[in-house]
């Protein structure tokens, strides 16, 4: 937990940031290498084979880690941190970063996600991306201002961070799956009873009877989503170590995402858990 806000290469001493030396000469190592033509992929491996450390207990290094840290203007001294980063150097990486273009890729691969998780907390209906890149619901309720991109990002990251500092609000109650006899599941069996006591049962006949008694069954079943929990934490930790909302942890991790008032959202895990971003929002401000 601790200095996780702080980027790497930073530490605090007596209230002050400080520069962490070897911290700050995997960074310098990082834009070296990337300004020499390496790319992203290529840097995550380098840095995963030479065992470099993420801070203590991370996961390794991925693409989202390395990008956010050459994106990052603090290390060129801004916001009273430390100059590690030259401004030189600084922008002729990010030039060279936004002509690969790798940047709008990824973007719009996490919108293209974002179009079938996004829905109306109001009225349940699909939140529509227009042209000018702003979202709003189908059916036209009203959230003060429609949200960009941008704005849901970044509510998508409260949500994350919040969700991996309080784990607990991704705990959902183990549900019981046990089913409860309909009466069709009854009428089924009685009729393959009845079906059992003939003198020459029909084979099709019943054939057609079971599988209509396990699909009737299968129905009555509520699947136990409490089981995903343990995945979900993992990957809201992935993500917010990584500081990047990719489309992998979208897919897998998030059923939807709904907007339940001005900059206000919700967002439903795989697993049921429901974490919105108001209270971040609130005292960050
Ligand atoms: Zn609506």
């Amino acid at each position: 937990m601790r200095n996780r806000t702080l980027p790497l290469g930073y530490r605090t001493e007596n209230g002050a940031v400080v520069i962490t030396d070897s911290e700050a000469e995997i960074v310098k190592t990082i834009f070296t290498q990337y300004g020499n033509g390496t790319s992203l992929k290529e840097l995550v491996g380098l840095l995963n084979e030479q065992n470099i450390e993420f801070k203590q207990n991370a996961v390794p290094w991925n693409k989202g880690r390395v990008y956010h840290i050459l994106t990052d203007s603090r290390y060129t001294g801004e916001k009273n941190f430390p100059q590690i980063i030259t401004v030189d150097v600084f922008e002729k990486v990010n030039r060279l970063k936004n002509s690969k273009g790798g940047n709008k890729k990824e973007l719009s691969e996490t919108v293209s996600c974002l179009k079938k998780l996004m829905f109306c907390g109001k009225c349940g209906g699909k939140l529509l991306r227009n042209a000018n890149g702003r979202w709003s619901c189908a059916n036209g309720c009203a959230f003060h201002r429609r949200p960009t991109d941008e704005m849901l990002l970044s509510a998508i990251a409260e949500i994350i961070e919040k969700a991996n500092r309080l784990p607990e609000l991704l705990s959902v109650a183990h549900k019981d799956t046990g089913y409860k006899q309909t009466p069709e599941i009854m009428r089924l069996t009685n009729e393959m009873a009845r079906m059992n006591e003939q003198m020459i049962p029909s084979f099709n006949t019943g054939k057609a009877i079971l599988f209509r008694l396990a699909a009737s069954k299968f129905a009555a079943c509520k699947e136990d989503k409490s089981v995903y929990t343990e995945y979900v934490s993992e990957q809201v930790k992935c993500a917010a170590i990584s500081q990047a909302i990719d489309k992998e942890f979208l897919q897998n991790a998030v059923q939807k995402i709904l907007i339940v008032g001005k900059d206000e959202y919700e967002m439903v895990f795989v697993n049921g858990a429901v974490v919105s971003n108001k209270a971040v929002a609130e005292n960050a401000s």
